[in-house]
């Protein structure tokens, strides 16, 4: 995933500085959808000349090559997922967890939109909202003391 990254922005002609390199390396480790400010927040100390706009325009870069969505969900920050497959999210409403939830059945939803009301679809989107298991647990615990 990493190297495959790599050889696109290569391809793009863009400069693989340090900085770049490890904001999508700690993209491609963690599966936890981070704000633009949690990875600048983890990258800091290795980088102290690092400014929180750097992390974003390269955020904005890989979107623009296309392996790094943008999720927006109403609230105050944007996460961002590494991924080139298609998948839904899963919102925990106590914690603010983003859970990655795979159901290629939905893809055939394009295709019946387009045959039923004759779009040409670009895109669709899908969220569950709920609570999570750790958060639900907390709340089992809660109510046993
Ligand atoms: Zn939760
Ligand atoms: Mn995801």
């Amino acid at each position: 995933m990493l190297t495959d990254s790599i050889a696109k922005l290569k391809n793009e002609k863009i400069r693989i500085t340090p900085q770049r390199l490890a904001v999508l390396e700690y993209l491609v480790e963690s599966d936890t959808h981070p704000t633009a400010d949690e990875i600048y927040q983890a990258l800091v100390d290795r980088f102290p000349n690092m400014s929180a706009a750097t992390v974003y325009n390269n955020l904005h870069l890989f979107m623009k090559v296309g392996f790094v969505k943008e999720l927006t969900y109403g609230d105050a920050s944007s996460r961002f997922d590494f991924t080139n497959t298609q998948h839904y999210h899963a919102i925990c409403e106590e914690c603010g967890d983003v859970v990655d939830l795979y159901y290629p059945v939905l893809d055939d939803v394009e295709m019946v939109a387009q045959s039923l009301i004759g779009f040409e679809v670009t895109h669709h989107r899908m969220e569950v909202y709920g609570i999570c298991p750790n958060c639900q647990e907390k709340r089992n615990t809660q109510q046993a003391q």
